[in-house]
């Protein structure tokens, strides 16, 4: 049964969320509803909030409640992980899980899958802005979960060089030496975030990805880039942060001639892939982005 003029709750419909603590900002409840609402499909979005020491009673409460998937975010995206029945590979050599679907076998078993979309939403993104990843030699800033999904991202896709930067240097290289393992014949290289190394390596790079949270609302005012020096017009510059969507950083790239791209259409490309994992539907790129446009803040 399709629900294709509103998101009006049925019997019939079928429900997902997001799991995280906190939820309350989350676009994904937008860009989620618009895209089901323009397929026709009777399905629902919800913000699920989750304290840090409630994730596995949350997690059996999705199959207990008959959800058909969700979504996790910061802080569970790891600690979910033990609590899935499979996990796909390469969400397992992230170390990372942002996509649970729920799968019923023939005898009505329900079984946790997880996946990872974020670092397939950042390699879509990268190429919808045009940018052509051979012989790239990238500058990575920031040594999370998102860094690590990037960098995972950017290795699979053939580039042979990654500088990572962290402001804590043992995170960095702790993340280096992890991704090594998996990929030996590359190049990665890990120093500490601060002016002079990044101004360094971001001469002999060709594409600088912002993966720390520095200019992230509130703080809108800071840049991982320095005041003072001019910035490279050689670079493309992809930042995560998309709270706001033009960041001090890409404020300082375009001001420069630099090649921006914001944070949004990972957003976005990261939804669209588990939205086909839970439904087997591709959803309108457009619509998502046209949803998540109206409820952005832009401050
Ligand atoms: P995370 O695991 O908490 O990592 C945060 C990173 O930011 C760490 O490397 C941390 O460095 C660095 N950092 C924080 N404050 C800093 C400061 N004042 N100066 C220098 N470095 C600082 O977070 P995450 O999940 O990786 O997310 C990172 C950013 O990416 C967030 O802004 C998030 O919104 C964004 N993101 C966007 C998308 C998207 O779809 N566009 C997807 C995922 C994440 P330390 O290790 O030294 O603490």
């Amino acid at each position: 049964m399709t629900n294709s003029t509103s998101n009006t709750i049925t019997g019939h419909t079928r429900l997902v969320g997001l799991v995280g603590w906190p939820v309350k900002h989350t676009l994904s409840p937008f860009i989620h509803n618009a895209a089901f609402k323009a397929l026709g499909l009777d399905w629902c979005y919800v913000p699920l909030p989750v304290h840090p020491e409630r994730v596995a009673a949350a997690i059996q409460g999705i199959r207990a409640l008959s959800f058909a998937g969700i979504n996790v975010t910061v802080p569970h995206k790891q600690a979910v992980i033990p609590l899935l029945d499979r996990v796909a590979p390469h969400a397992q050599t992230l170390g990372a899980v942002n996509t649970i679907v729920v799968r019923t076998t023939p005898d009505g078993t329900k079984l946790l899958e997880g996946h990872n979309t974020d670092d397939a939403g950042f390699i879509r993104a990268l190429k919808e802005a045009g940018f052509d990843l051979a012989k790239s030699n990238v500058l990575v800033l920031g040594a999370g979960g998102a860094a690590r999904a990037v960098i995972h991202s950017l290795l699979r896709s053939g580039v042979t060089t990654v500088t990572v930067l962290n402001r804590t240097l043992e995170r960095a290289q702790a993340l280096v030496a992890q991704v090594s393992i998996a990929y030996p014949s590359r190049e990665l290289l890990a120093d500490r975030l601060k002016p002079d190394s990044l101004i360094q390596q971001a001469s002999e790079a060709n594409l600088l990805v912002n993966a720390t949270s520095l200019g992230m609302s509130p703080r809108i005012n800071h840049s991982p880039w320095p005041d003072t020096v001019p910035f490279p017009d050689n670079l493309t510059v992809f930042d995560l942060v998309y709270r706001p969507r033009q960041t001090q950083l890409l404020r300082q790239a375009a001001a420069a001639g630099a090649k921006t791209i914001d944070g949004l259409g990972m957003l976005i490309y990261q939804a669209a892939l588990a939205f086909e994992i839970w439904t087997g539907q591709w959803p309108s790129i457009d619509v998502m982005r046209r949803a998540a446009l109206q409820h952005i803040d832009f401050s």
